[in-house]
């Protein structure tokens, strides 16, 4: 069994994500998509998985609006959602470049990056 320490499990999302690409854990035993990455499968408990990179395009399962940032460095309104990517996992983030009266449920959104005093994150986009 891999032993992680929370920076081996996460490092090569990050080195992606600078790098602009989205990847997600993908199970080798079962073929599940997962988000967060975890030592183990969510669906099967192997811990036999490996780093796919993703299309970065979805559709809003669900969002929420914050008036109030947690830095100064995020858009304000904030509009946090939960995206279901195509190959079917799901991640929170954020929806940019539109107005908030204009997000919708179920509208279809691409993956792309913008850097923050925290460093670079996926954000989404509408379509
Ligand atoms: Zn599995």
């Amino acid at each position: 069994m891999r032993t992680w320490s929370p920076s081996e499990l996460t490092a090569y999302f990050w080195t992606q994500i600078n790098s602009g690409i989205l990847v997600r854990p993908v199970c080798r035993s079962c073929g599940a998509n997962f988000f967060s990455p975890q030592v183990l499968c969510p669906s099967c408990q192997s811990d036999s998985w490996e780093y796919e990179e993703s299309s970065g395009h979805g559709y809003i399962y669900s969002f929420t609006e914050i008036h109030r940032p947690p830095d100064s460095s995020f858009p304000s309104p904030l509009i946090v959602a939960d995206i279901e990517l195509d190959e079917g996992w799901r991640m929170f983030s954020w929806i940019v470049g539109c107005r908030s009266e204009d997000v919708r449920i179920g509208s279809r959104v691409y993956v792309t990056f913008e850097d923050f005093d925290a460093g670079t994150l996926p954000v989404f986009k509408i379509n």
